[in-house]
């Protein structure tokens, strides 16, 4: 295949974007689709005004326009990781000692008030992997 018809083909990525206090309220991913043509399908997002922003996003589109929109990301200071894992947490391992939960950047794990028992949001977790080298017990796992 040449060149030119790699650059044509079409891709689908899911990258976590970490944005900069100053883009929180900016309408950067609309430019993904008005200027490169990009479709986009937001996962996960976790975004306050005052507070660097996270969002997970599923970007498709030809494989050209998709690396000249992650450009203008960059170059804007948008922190751009390809996801191609989950976080799985097994409730049953986890022994509540509660060290994952002011180390996670997005508040993804939770202590329940009355039971004290932790529990763990996936939707808000960005896949960062700081809980797992903490885990005493090896409760939380990366899956490909
Ligand atoms: S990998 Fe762990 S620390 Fe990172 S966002 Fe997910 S739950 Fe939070
Ligand atoms: S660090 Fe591990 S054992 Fe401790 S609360 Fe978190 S998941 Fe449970």
């Amino acid at each position: 295949m040449t060149k030119q018809e790699l650059q044509k083909q079409e891709v689908v990525k899911r990258l976590v974007l970490k944005f900069p206090k100053r883009f929180v309220d900016q309408p950067v991913i609309y430019h993904l689709t008005k200027d490169f043509d990009l479709m986009f399908n937001i996962l996960k997002a976790n975004i306050e005004s005052d507070k660097e922003g996270f969002l997970v996003i599923e970007l498709s589109g030809k494989e050209q326009n998709y690396r000249r929109g992650i450009e203008f990301l960059k170059k804007l200071g948008i922190t751009v990781q390809q996801l191609d894992k989950d976080i799985k947490f097994d409730k049953t391992k986890c022994v509540s000692c509660g060290v994952c939960v002011p180390l996670c950047p997005v508040g993804a794990f939770k202590v329940d008030k009355e039971t004290y028992e932790i529990g763990f949001d996936e939707n808000k977790c960005i896949v960062c992997e700081l809980c797992i080298k903490i885990c005493p017990v090896k409760a939380i796992k990366v899956e490909f």
